[in-house]
């Protein structure tokens, strides 16, 4: 019998599965912390390797983002060098992340060639601190002209450098900003940097006036919840949407999927185990802290999750996180899937961002304290997230948009696109009652509460379980937001936080400081203020079910904005109001920002045209010869019968062949309708006018394509049907 190629997958991943190694564990506790940071030119190795002076500037600069000398680069950088070279490391590469939304590198040798044909090792304070690269291939808005292709490239001593090997060599990564000769970022970590210190001096600004005097700077702290699916590469290999889109464009739904709720949390299959052990060692040697790992609700969909650090570093972890099991997929006979939505019909995969901001002494500014004090704080910080969400959710809803996210919010999965938080029943009477209503349910709820004299009654920790349909949840210490979608960077969202708190603290700072000056004591200008923030912002709490209809309506009775899809939110983007947010404290400029909304919009484009061309070319190549020759035979066959019968009655083989032929004409002019949109979308050249025509002609005509596909799917002789089906991708692993 020749194997169809879905049927060679199914037997060689039968084969593999069968002979599943099952070895003793080679690494315990003891080596794994030996292991940890193993990789990574980190404090320690500085301390090691750089004279006493020179290490204790570069440390200042770390912490404190104190100037660097220019004199110590050379020290530095041959110390980092000798400690890559030793480590078997013959690259380097400036590392970044520009605005594809993924990371570029491009290596160079530390062999120079000597004028007596010999080589040399080299790498001087220079190479390490600038690199130009070609940057005309990257998109920047229009920030760049076509004369001035040169990007600039520039390290961040604040993210430690790291090695990733290659099979024959490793090279040594820095991470670096990225901007165009003008001066102005064509990355995202720039911004992310700008948005800290904005944050964190209106932090220091705040606790000053509270008469805290020895903080000197506050940082945020994130950790980021990485959700994936497994699909086996050898039936990813025979789906060239999942290729090329990232989700699968065609799919009946899978004839089992999460209904029974037995994939979630349940035992790891142990090839996907043996995947994730690898993965998570590598992840360690790179000093990353990878804490959780779990089966997520869909079949095939799992969960990686690191332990909280500074949002610089979280974020480069992150895209790191994504890097290595990408890569360890690939070796696994997986490939790992990032997108919000490959499958239609079971979950989508989110990431979660947990919140929170520590000051340099070593205090969560979002927990609250054992002093009345402590708590006016505590209270001062939450009505400034409030703030920050109720008058800023722009910018926030504009860190999440992507075609891809927008297959997954608001869908009965992930938060809708409706920007709300939640503070549990507690923590909401509490507030109520600090704004003076006296219907806070909880029994605390008919105290009221005076600043710098009551004490808070005690919080519990992690209350997150009780809603997880928030879009933005505070879970006792942090907040959680999750609207951000799987194959996102986290900076957008970061960025987005990090500015509009910024903007709310400034606010209610200022709102202090003139208190005071009028000669208010500061704790009554505290006990003045918080109630009206409180009865402000009320609307934006909101502790009940997120997904539900009634929420929709009540939103808008409330007047919170639903940004519904990507055109919808990036429209917003250049509205002076919203661009304020991040122009008033220097995170982006005007011109950056237009720049990137223009970025985001076409990026919106091209992905929507990229899947109306695989959507058009498996449809006419692939399914339809299936399903016509699936037709052809279905009427020879009632001809012959026919023959044999010799008589007219009526065949059900007649039934099946309409049907069949209903759904094939039906799938041909489908695909010319598409194509009709494809080509009209190719026409407008005004990028936000091709958004809104790709939102609303090209989808919905691949939407219908995929209607009349998957229904022959279902009926189509199984052996006949190209690709691999659902149940195929999201069980056998
Ligand atoms: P859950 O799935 O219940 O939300 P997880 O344990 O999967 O919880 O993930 C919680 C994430 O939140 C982890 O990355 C954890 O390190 C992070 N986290 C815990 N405390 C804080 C904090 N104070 N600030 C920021 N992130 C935090
Ligand atoms: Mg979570």
């Amino acid at each position: 019998m020749v194997f169809t190629p879905r049927e060679h997958a199914i037997k060689e991943i039968a084969e593999t599965l069968a002979v599943a190694p099952c070895k003793e564990p080679e690494l315990g506790n003891t080596q794994r912390s030996d292991m940890f940071g193993r990789d990574v030119f980190n404090m320690r190795a500085m301390r090691e390797r750089l004279p006493k002076g020179v290490f204790q500037r570069l440390e200042q600069t770390i912490k404190n983002g104190a100037q660097m000398n220019p004199s110590d680069a050379d020290v530095i950088a041959s110390a980092m060098k000798d400690w890559a070279m030793e480590r078997g490391a013959t690259h380097y590469t400036h590392w970044f992340q520009p605005m594809t939304g993924t990371t570029a590198e491009k290596h160079d040798t530390f062999l120079t060639p000597t004028s007596e044909g010999q080589v040399i090792s080299q790498f001087s304070g220079d190479m390490l601190i600038q690199g130009q690269t070609d940057a005309s291939s990257f998109p920047s808005g229009g920030l760049r002209s076509t004369f001035e292709a040169r990007g600039h490239t520039s390290w961040d001593p604040t993210s430690p450098a790291f090695l990733v090997s290659g099979p024959l060599g490793r090279t040594l990564y820095i991470p670096t900003v990225f901007y165009s000769y003008t001066g102005e970022s064509l990355d995202r970590k720039t911004p992310l940097l700008r948005s800290e210190d904005a944050l964190s001096h209106q932090c220091v600004r705040l606790m000053r006036l509270l008469g805290n005097t020895s903080v000197t700077s506050v940082q945020v702290m994130i950790g980021v919840e990485q959700e994936y699916f497994l699909v086996d590469r050898r039936l990813y290999m025979l789906r060239p949407d999942l290729i090329l889109s990232g989700r699968t464009l065609y799919g009946a739904r899978p004839l089992k999927g999460q209904e029974l709720g037995d994939h979630y949390f349940g035992a790891i299959p142990s090839r996907v185990m043996a995947f994730m052990q690898d993965a998570e060692d590598q992840l360690f040697a790179l000093g990353i802290p990878v804490l959780t790992r779990h089966n997520e609700v869909a079949p095939g969909q799992f969960e990686i999750a690191p332990v909280y650090e500074s949002s610089n570093i979280a974020t480069d972890h992150n895209m790191l996180i994504m890097e290595v099991l990408r890569t360890t997929a690939e070796r696994h006979g997986f490939a790992c899937l990032f997108h919000e939505k490959p499958f239609t019909g079971v979950n989508g995969s989110g990431k979660h961002n947990n919140w929170s901001l520590r000051d340099s002494n070593g205090h969560n500014l979002l927990e609250p304290g054992d002093t009345p004090r402590d708590n006016a704080q505590f209270l001062l910080f939450l009505a400034a997230v409030l703030r920050a969400i109720h008058k800023h959710p722009e910018p926030l809803r504009i860190g999440t948009v992507g075609a891809s996210n927008d297959h997954r919010l608001g869908a009965h999965e992930a938060p809708p696109a409706i920007l709300s938080v939640y503070l549990g029943e507690q923590l909401t009477a509490i507030l109520q009652s600090i704004a003076g209503k006296k219907d806070g349910q909880y029994s605390w709820g008919n105290r009221t509460m005076e600043i710098g004299v009551s004490v808070l009654p005690p919080l519990p920790v992690d209350v997150s379980d009780r809603n997880r349909t928030s879009p933005m949840a505070f879970t006792g210490n942090r907040f959680e937001f999750r609207a951000a979608g799987s194959s996102q960077s986290v900076a957008p969202v970061n960025i987005a936080l990090n500015a509009a708190v910024a903007c709310a603290l400034d606010d209610i700072s200022s709102e202090l400081e003139k208190a005071v000056a009028e000669g208010t004591p500061i704790l009554k200008a505290v006990q003045d203020l918080l109630p009206r923030l409180f009865q402000e912002h009320e609307p934006i709490i909101f502790n009940g079910n997120n997904y539900s209809e009634e929420w929709k309506k009540e939103a808008e009775r409330r007047g919170l904005p639903n940004y519904s899809d990507t055109v919808i939110a990036l429209e917003q983007y250049n509205r002076p109001d919203v661009m304020n947010v991040f122009c008033s404290h220097g995170v982006l400029s005007e011109r950056e920002l237009l720049a990137r909304q223009g970025i985001l919009i076409e990026n919106y484009v091209r992905t929507v045209s990229i899947e109306a061309q695989v959507a058009l070319s498996l449809g006419r190549t692939a399914i339809l010869p299936a399903a016509l020759s699936w037709q052809k035979d279905l009427a020879d066959l009632i001809i012959s019968t026919r023959q044999a019968l010799g008589d007219g009655e009526k065949l059900p083989e007649e039934e099946l062949f309409r049907r069949v032929r209903r759904h094939t004409t039906g799938l041909i002019a489908a695909l010319d309708k598409l194509e009709e949109a494809w080509n009209g979308l190719k026409g407008i050249k005004d990028h936000l006018e091709a958004a809104r025509f790709a939102r609303d002609q090209v989808l919905p005509c691949m939407r219908d394509c995929r209607t009349e596909a998957d229904a022959l799917e279902e009926i189509v002789e199984n052996r006949r049907w190209p690709l691999p089906s659902y149940e195929e991708m999201l069980w056998l692993n």
